[in-house]
Parts: structure tokens; C-alpha cells; sequence
């Protein structure tokens, strides 16, 4: 069976994500950075939180779970080991290659440094879903608050070797002001153009425009096409290494 997955705004622009394994009913809130709208969707499903897969320590991500424990006194913290005190709630640490279950659905661990230096990755590679946090988002990617913008260059690497059918949910929904600056630094990619059309539209009529694609990140995420000549050109870095192209697009995009 398939994973089932729902997603709703929480707080300002924070993603909420419930994932529920229908063969045995494990149920995993990805973060908790609101718990009243989590509980909500619980509410409306009908499911019984069993887990919280965190993926970093930031306050937007970890504030919900005490409210969620004390509601759900059975669910479990699983969280990256590097993070542990900062979070401070884990019953679970994980690392770089672990795998996780929720019910008969396995997910894998990737450590993805740069946004902070713990970050984690959930894959359920069998699902073929990604639970990105706050390290890759439609048309961006987070900011390197504790790593140098390389680290954070070499998770985004790893992010985009997985397969290209991969669906993947992010921490925020930060797509159109992405799609904008994207547009600035790669205005001749139709595929982006496209999708910056699509997005403004349904931003209008209130819709989330996650979970996105990986197939279609690495035709419109710039923070993905650094080694393309048209962006390396818009930034005056023709023929430069990618990773210092990736460096002074995420310094152009912090001043943005
Ligand atoms: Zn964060
Ligand atoms: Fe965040």
C-alpha cells in the first residue's frame, strides 16, 4: 500500500505534513512547528500520532512537539543525533545512512548539513518521497546559518542524485518569492518560466504548490544549475566552479 500524505500551513509559511501507513495505521507529523493545526488534520483523519520525524532544531520545527506528547503521550521523537541537546526531546537519535520504519514503510537518513550543521533528510525511497526541511525548497534552498555555503552545496548534491521521480515536501512554502528571484538569475529557461506562471497561479487561489518534483527542481532551481552557463553568466562567473557560483548566488539571494 501507499504511504498516505497531508499537507497544511502552519504558523506563517511553515509547512505541516502527516504521513500514515495504512497497514498498520503509524502515523508521522515531519516536524511540529505548530501543534493545533497538526492535531486538527489528526482530528479530520481520524489517526493516532505514533511518531515525529524531526529534521533540525530551528524553533519553527521543534516548538509543537511538547503539545503533541501531551495529546499523543505514545508518539516518538526521532530526531538527528547531532541536534539531540539543541532539541532536547529526542527519544530516537539518528544519523547519515540509518533507516527508520513507520509501519512496513522504510525510510532512509540523509545527513544534509547547511541550513544547521545537524540537518537530516527523511527518504522513503520505496514511496519515493523526500522530507526535505529546510535544506532544499521549490526554485530555492535554505540558508547556510551553520555551515559554510559549500557544505550546504555538496547535501544539495546528494539531494539532487536521488531519482528524478522523487516527490519532495519542504519545511516552508516559500515558492513564489523563489520563483522571482529565480526568474532574475535565469530569466531564458522556458521550463522556469512556465512554472513561475503556474505557481503565482495557484498562490492565487490559496494552494499550497508543494510537494514538488525533483525532475522538475533540476530544471528550475537555480541553487541546482549552477554549473549552467546562463547562470554562471548572470552572476559575471563564466566558466567558474560550481560551488563558488553557488556560494555568490546564495549570497545574492540572502540580499534579496
Ligand atoms: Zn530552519
Ligand atoms: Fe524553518
Amino acid at each position: 500500500m501507499r504511504l498516505e500524505i497531508r499537507e497544511f500551513l502552519c504558523l506563517k509559511d511553515n509547512i505541516g505534513v502527516l504521513v500514515y501507513a495504512p497497514e498498520t495505521g503509524a502515523t508521522a507529523a515531519i516536524d511540529a512547528p505548530d501543534a493545533e493545526p497538526i492535531l486538527a488534520a489528526l482530528r479530520k483523519e481520524n489517526w493516532t500520532l505514533t511518531d515525529i520525524l524531526v529534521t533540525h532544531h530551528h524553533a519553527d520545527h521543534v516548538q509543537g512537539i511538547d503539545r503533541l506528547r501531551s495529546v499523543f503521550p505514545g508518539a516518538r521523537v526521532t530526531g538527528p543525533a547531532r541536534e539531540a541537546t539543541a532539541i532536547g526531546c529526542l527519544d530516537r537519535q539518528v544519523e547519515d545512512g540509518d533507516t527508520i520504519n513507520l509501519g512496513p514503510h522504510a525510510a532512509k537518513v540523509i545527513a544534509v548539513p547547511g541550513h544547521t550543521l545537524g540537518h537530516v533528510a527523511y527518504w522513503f525511497e520505496p514511496d519515493a518521497v523526500l522530507f526535505a526541511g529546510d535544506t532544499l525548497f521549490a526554485m530555492g534552498c535554505g540558508r547556510p546559518f551553520e555551515t559554510s555555503p559549500a557544505t550546504l552545496y555538496r547535501s544539495l548534491l546528494k539531494l539532487a542524485a536521488l531519482p528524478e521521480a522523487t516527490r519532495i515536501y519542504c519545511g516552508h512554502e516559500y515558492t513564489l518569492a523563489n520563483a522571482r528571484f529565480a526568474l532574475s538569475v535565469d530569466p531564458r529557461n522556458e521550463a522556469l518560466r512556465r512554472r513561475a506562471e503556474a505557481v503565482a497561479a495557484q498562490r492565487a487561489e490559496g494552494r499550497l504548490t508543494l510537494p514538488t518534483e525533483l525532475r522538475l527542481e533540476r530544471a528550475t532551481n537555480p541553487f541546482l544549475r549552477v554549473a549552467e552557463p546562463d547562470i554562471q553568466a548572470s552572476l559575471g562567473l563564466s566558466g567558474a566552479d560550481p560551488a563558488e557560483v553557488f556560494a555568490a548566488l546564495r549570497e545574492r539571494k540572502n540580499r534579496a
